[in-house]
C-alpha cells in the first residue's frame, strides 16, 4: 500500500543557469553561493525534516571542487541523483544531435564522478522532446519530470524576458499541451511502455513549485496546496537553491533585485514551513522511489 505521497525535487542551477532571469555573460567564478551556501541550507532543512530529495545535477558543476563536495554530501545523506544536462543549455536554441549529447555526457559524468546511476532526468527550463524521451530510454531511465504546462507560467516569465530586454522568440517542443490529464502519464514507445513522466503539477492555471511560491502571497501555496491535498494521491514540489538566497550573495550578483522574492527575509524559514506541511500526512519519497513503488503497484 504506497498511500499519499510527497516527492521533493531540486533543480541545482547555479546561478548562470537561470535562463529567465541572469544576464548573459554573468560571471560565475564570482559564484560561491548557489552550492556551498544555499544548497548546504537546504540540506540542513532537509535533514531536520527527515525528507530524503531528488536533486537534478548539472553535471558541469562536478568540475568544481567546492561545488563537488556539496554534491558528494548529497549523495552521501541519500538524496537521489537526477539529470538535469552537462551545460543546462537553452534547448530551444539547440540542435537534436547536441541536445542529446548534452544529456549523455551528463549521464556518463555523474556515474563516472559520483558513482551512481540517474534513473530520472529534468530538462532545463523544461524543454523537452520525443528525441530525449527516446534517449533517456536508451541510457536506461525509468522516468522523466520535465513537463510543466502552466499557461499563466509562461507568460510571466515570458514577461520577465521582455522587461529583462533580452526576450527571442523559441521554438516550441509541443510536447506539454500532450499531457494536460492526469498524471502520471506513461510514455509508450512502439506501444510498450518506456518512461513514467511525473509532471510539476499545475494548480488554477498556475505551475505549482517553490519559485513562484517565493514571489506570491503565502496564500496562493496554502491554497494550491489544500486543493492538491484534495485530489492528489501522489504531490511533488520542484525547488531552486536560489530559493535560499543570501544578502551576500544578492550583493555580489546586483542583478538579483530584479528577481521579486528577493526582498523576502523568511527564505530558510518560508521554506521549512512548506516543506513541513507538505509532508505533514504524506510520506515523503524520491522521484526514484515513488516511480519504482507506483510501477510495482
Ligand atoms: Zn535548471
Amino acid at each position: 500500500m504506497l498511500g499519499e505521497t510527497v516527492s521533493i525535487s531540486v533543480d541545482c542551477d547555479s546561478l548562470k543557469h537561470y535562463l529567465n532571469f541572469a544576464p548573459q555573460g554573468t560571471d560565475v567564478e564570482k559564484d560561491k553561493f548557489t552550492f556551498p551556501v544555499m544548497c548546504r541550507n537546504l540540506l540542513r532543512i532537509l535533514e531536520k525534516l527527515k525528507i530524503k530529495a531528488t536533486f537534478f545535477c548539472i553535471a558541469e558543476q562536478l568540475n568544481d571542487p567546492v561545488n563537488l563536495s556539496v554534491y558528494r554530501e548529497i549523495v552521501q545523506a541519500g538524496h537521489e541523483i537526477g539529470n538535469h544536462t552537462f551545460s543546462h543549455p537553452d534547448i530551444a536554441f539547440l540542435d537534436e544531435e547536441k541536445h542529446l549529447l548534452n544529456i549523455r555526457l551528463a549521464h556518463q559524468a555523474i556515474m563516472e564522478v559520483l558513482k551512481v546511476k540517474p534513473a530520472g532526468y529534468r530538462a532545463p527550463a523544461y524543454f523537452i522532446t520525443e528525441g530525449s524521451f527516446k534517449e533517456l530510454k536508451e541510457l536506461g531511465y525509468s522516468y522523466d519530470s520535465s513537463l510543466c504546462y502552466s499557461r499563466a507560467t509562461r507568460i510571466f516569465t515570458y514577461a520577465l524576458k521582455i522587461i529583462n530586454r533580452n526576450y527571442q522568440p523559441k521554438r516550441s517542443s509541443g510536447i506539454h499541451s500532450r499531457f494536460k490529464g492526469l498524471p502520471p502519464y506513461n510514455i509508450e514507445f512502439d506501444g510498450i511502455n518506456g518512461l513514467t513522466e511525473w509532471p510539476i503539477p499545475n494548480v488554477a492555471g498556475l505551475a505549482y513549485y517553490g519559485t513562484l511560491h517565493c514571489c506570491m502571497p503565502s496564500q496562493v501555496f496554502n491554497t494550491q496546496t489544500a486543493f492538491l491535498n484534495l485530489r492528489k494521491k501522489y504531490i511533488h514540489y520542484e525547488l531552486h537553491p536560489i530559493e535560499l538566497i543570501s544578502k551576500e550573495c544578492v550583493e555580489a550578483f546586483p542583478w538579483l533585485r530584479k528577481i521579486p522574492f528577493v526582498r523576502r527575509e523568511d527564505l530558510s524559514d518560508w521554506m521549512e514551513y512548506r516543506l513541513q506541511k507538505l509532508i505533514s500526512g504524506r510520506k515523503p519519497l524520491t522521484l526514484k522511489e515513488l516511480n519504482d513503488a507506483y510501477l510495482y503497484l
